[in-house]
């Protein structure tokens, strides 16, 4: 974007152009999923007559996920020496407000500006054998899958990865700290999310965490912090991602970091230094590709094209690429909860998919409104294609689309999306689950039994009820 308007740009890169989304983050673990999605379609193909003799081969999976990404990278090369940009591979340390070193070949460059996008790595845990460990770094090039894997964390990295493990055959078990996974995401999708993951056979060990790891033949023996100890084929760490700050010498130019971490900015992304500019996971904002791309995006704006722009963070449309899959955008209930009057809207029930077989997972959708009709606040879907459906319920909301303008759009049949237009039926009260007084009850996904707000049907909860 910056060369394009007319700036002189040098991009240095010391490991793969493309970045973590493109060569260890989202695309491979996309296609990841999908690869583990197959054992899916082959449970339920015999209710469609199909009978399937399937077998997994990892090496091929690997190779071909290579081949992709190479091919990525080079589409990324090509897209930036197209405008002009120079590509140097190296290491870049700050060494002032307007100046840079590269560690490989000792040379200095001087720049009007400097935009850090160092992205993060993986948090490891500072536990006595965590070498043993893995992370979702090394997860993509295992030599082999193990016969069984250890994650330990609770978000959706995490929950991502063992849904491939265990679509892929491994027998899968997440550990996590908290009592249920995806801190922050609203409860209802939490509960629906750790059901189907149970569902398909994902062992949960909650509020325990790892002491330490220890080579037990081909296998890694694990302490836990209850006492407990067992031996898994793979462990691997998803507990969390810390921005790539350390050894960049950003002291040197005054660019703040703050408590969590991250570099500080404004909302044009400048930094205490004038000169330097900070986008994407370094900044700790919104760890998302499309976020880091707006980012940058908006700088070039900003600073090459006279046009000042701040990205707005306030809607982003995000999913969790587990089984089933979530998509979200907007306030959870928990959040409405403190923004004055709300409705609540839920609907639950069996994609079409599985109707013909014995499986009980059901798909939840979810809207937050303002009262009586207005403007929708949040929405929630966990189920087959919500990541694509969330994607483009962000464009409504984008414009502060209302319940009404949802209930107005004809529907689609049969689909799963066009529930948002029927659901207006099921306007929900849920007083006691915002009072941190009542538990909430873990959805029983399958048997039978309903969850509070299916029983509260037809009242509406507001801070002032
Ligand atoms: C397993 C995984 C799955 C993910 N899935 C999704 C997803 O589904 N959807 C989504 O939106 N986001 C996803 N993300 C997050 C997404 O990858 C990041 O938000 C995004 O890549 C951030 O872009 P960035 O440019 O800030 O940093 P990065 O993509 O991390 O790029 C930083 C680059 O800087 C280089 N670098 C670092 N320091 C230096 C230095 N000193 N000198 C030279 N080069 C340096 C690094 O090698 C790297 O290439 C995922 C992340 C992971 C780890």
């Amino acid at each position: 974007m910056a060369a394009g308007f007319g700036a002189k740009v040098v991009v240095i890169e010391e490991f793969r152009v493309g970045g973590t989304c493109v060569i260890r983050g989202c695309v491979p673990k996309k296609l990841y999923v999908y690869a583990s999605r197959f054992s899916d379609l082959f449970d339920v193909a015999g209710s469609f007559g199909w009978q399937v003799d399937a077998r997994f081969d990892w090496p091929t999976l690997v190779a071909n996920k290579e081949t992709e990404i190479t091919r990525l990278e080079a589409a990324y090369v090509s897209a930036l020496e197209a405008p002009g940009v120079d590509i140097i591979r190296d290491r870049a340390v700050v060494t002032g407000a307007n100046s840079i070193k590269l560690i490989k070949s000792g040379q200095e460059l001087e720049a009007e500006h400097i935009l850090i996008a160092t992205g993060g790595h993986p948090r490891v845990p500072d536990i006595p054998g965590a070498e043993l460990g893995i992370t979702s770094n090394e997860a993509f090039d295992l030599a082999a899958l193990p016969h069984s894997i250890l994650i330990e964390g609770g978000g959706y990295i995490a929950v991502e990865f063992a849904t491939i493990f265990a679509g892929l055959g491994v027998n899968t078990t997440i550990i996590y700290r908290g009592d249920c996974l995806l801190r922050g995401f609203d409860m209802d999708m939490r509960r629906g999310l750790e059901s189907g993951l149970q569902n398909r056979g994902i062992k949960l060990i909650y509020q325990t965490t790892i002491r330490s790891l220890e080579r037990q033949g081909d296998d890694v023996s694990v302490a836990f912090s209850d006492g407990v100890t067992a031996p898994f084929g793979a462990v691997m760490f998803a507990t969390g991602r810390v921005a790539n700050v350390e050894g960049l010498g950003l002291e040197t130019a005054g660019v703040e970091i703050n408590d969590a971490g991250n570099i500080t900015v404004d909302v044009y992304s400048q930094t205490t230094c004038p000169s330097i500019y900070a986008v994407g996971d370094v900044t700790g904002r919104a760890a998302l590709t499309p976020v880091a791309i707006r980012e940058g995006w908006y700088f070039a704006e900003t600073v090459y094209n006279d046009n000042p722009l701040a990205v707005d963070h306030s809607m982003i449309p995000t999913a969790v690429f587990a089984e089933p899959e979530l998509g979200v955008i907007g306030l959870t209930e928990q959040e409405a909860a403190t923004h004055g009057d709300v409705d609540i809207y839920v609907s639950r029930f069996r994609p079409m998919m599985n109707t013909l077989s014995t499986r009980t997972d059901r798909m939840i959708l979810k809207l937050i409104t303002e009262p009586n009709g207005g403007k929708v606040l949040g929405c929630h879907i966990l189920g087959p294609g919500a990541a694509e459906m969330i994607q483009l319920v962000a464009i409504p909301l984008s414009v502060q689309a209302t319940k009404a303008d949802f209930d107005r759009a004809m529907a689609l049949h049969p689909s799963a999306a066009e529930e948002p237009g029927y659901i207006q039926v099921t306007k929900l009260l849920l007083p006691e689950r915002h009072q941190g007084l009542a538990p909430i009850v873990p959805w029983q996904v399958g048997q039978g039994l309903l969850s509070p707000c299916q029983m509260d049907r037809g009242k509406r909860f507001g801070r002032t009820a």
